[in-house]
């Protein structure tokens, strides 16, 4: 996946997930309110209701104590008091009988009003007109100037008071009982609001933040392993070049044919025993030899057998030297055996036995066999100590000229007078 589509997916699941959790927490916050706003306004109207009933109950006492002030001569001022005592309490009758039949409260809040409040406010019972006509007695009461009258209304008051008391005791009740029963309903929404949270929480985890984590597990394994990949490829790559790099450097400095090391090869380790002799006076020899009439082999058995013979003689060679020493093939039918650590005398002994190894082999070609002999010159520092590379080979292969014009199959050590052929 694109590293841009992968963003993309990933907001988009981020944004769900949190406009769920953003949608839960606000219907939490509003269940909430709700449920604040409502307490509150229970806690209001049931007070007003219970104050209603207590009201009743003092307008009674204070319509009493009025009736025996007003005409038991007591003082004006008491008269007045007491007057006044129950206009208040007439008002503030008035105004709960207002408020619990409207619903209207003094807070500013509404409470709906409840079928059962209604049917008993406005219904059959008319608590409503109950309550302004015991207040209208009340009121009578105040304005009547008679004694007898005013005993009479009193009596009415008192059996109008003990009329819509059990009314006002079934309002108390009834708010009461529609306040528990709201609270109940809104504990519930609460719990379910609670519940959906935790629901949608655990959705949430299973098809949004686990298949998220998974993704993101599977990409890093695939970029560990893409990297794993890409450092083994690497590995390989360098280890065949490496090797390569091997190949090439043998081919360079091999033959083919033979295996033997080539020309290159000797002239590198023939500088370093120039170099060595000069200072640390380690003495060496190089041979160089050359197979005797070898075209003819080839004329008469073939390239191939010539190739065989080639291949066999390196093998002798190699099996004659000691393991210092080194053979290489200089080129064609050449080849160069440089002894390490060796006096004059021996090399031209070793150089001896050798040819005298290949005079007595048998070569053996398919059906054919035949005799091959080699001539050689050899080159000892302790003789002529000479400087560069191509000198000493000059000189060795002057040896071999000898060798081969003296009658071939023979060696000849460097002496001095070869210095002077050209
Ligand atoms: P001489 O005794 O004077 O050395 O005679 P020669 O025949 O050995 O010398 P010449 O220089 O006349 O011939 C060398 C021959 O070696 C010619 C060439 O075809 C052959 N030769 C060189 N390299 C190879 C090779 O790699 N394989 C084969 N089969 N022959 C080779
Ligand atoms: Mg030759
Ligand atoms: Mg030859």
């Amino acid at each position: 996946m694109h590293a841009d589509e992968l963003k993309q997916n990933f907001t988009k699941r981020y944004v769900l997930a949190i406009l769920l959790i953003a949608l839960l927490s606000s219907a939490a916050f509003y269940i909430l309110h709700f449920a604040l706003s409502f307490s509150d306004s229970s806690a209001v109207v049931i007070n007003i209701s219970g104050q209603q009933r207590m009201l009743s109950q003092r307008i009674v006492s204070q319509s009493q104590q009025y009736y025996f002030y007003s005409f038991d001569k007591k003082s004006e001022k008491e008269v007045q008091e007491i007057r006044s005592a129950l206009y208040e309490s007439m008002e503030e009758m008035r105004d709960a009988n207002e408020r619990l039949s409207s619903g209207k409260l003094s807070n500013g809040s509404n409470v709906e009003i409840s079928n059962e409040i209604r049917e008993l406010y406005f219904g059959q019972i008319q608590l409503k007109i109950k309550i302004d006509e015991y207040l209208t007695l009340v009121d009578c009461l105040l304005h009547t100037k008679t004694k007898q009258e005013a005993e009479v209304i009193l009596e009415t008051l008192i059996l109008s008071s003990d009329a819509i008391l059990p009314f006002l005791n079934t309002v108390v009740a009834q708010y009461q009982h529609e306040s528990e029963e709201r609270l109940t309903m809104i504990y519930n929404l609460e719990f379910t609001a609670w519940t959906l949270t935790l629901f949608v929480l655990m959705l949430e985890v299973i098809f949004i933040f686990q298949p998220m984590g998974n993704k993101i597990r599977e990409l890093f394994q695939k970029v560990v392993w893409n990297r794993h990949n890409l450092l083994q490829e690497i590995e390989i790559r360098t280890l065949s070049l490496e090797q390569a790099n091997e190949k090439l450097a043998h081919l360079a400095s091999h033959d083919p044919l033979t295996g033997l090391k080539n020309r290159l090869n000797l002239e590198e380790e023939l500088a370093g025993l120039i170099k060595h002799y000069k200072i640390h006076h380690l003495p060496y020899a190089v041979v160089m030899l050359d197979i005797d009439w070898f075209k003819k082999i080839n004329d008469t058995y073939g390239h191939d057998a010539g190739d065989f013979v080639l291949c066999e003689l390196s093998e002798i060679f190699l099996t004659s030297v000691r393991p210092q020493d080194s053979v290489y093939r200089a080129g064609g039918e050449e080849f160069v055996i440089v002894f390490n650590r060796i006096t004059q005398e021996q090399a031209v002994n070793k150089s001896e036995k050798i040819r005298q190894r290949i005079q007595e082999h048998r070569f053996v070609y398919n059906e054919h066999e035949f005799d091959i002999t080699i001539s050689a010159g050899v080159y000892h520092p302790d003789i002529i100590e000479i400087d560069t590379i191509q000198e000493v080979l000059k000189l060795a292969d002057n040896a071999l000229y000898e060798a081969k014009r003296s009658g071939r199959n023979k060696i000849v050590a460097v002496h001095k007078e070869l210095l002077e052929v050209p």
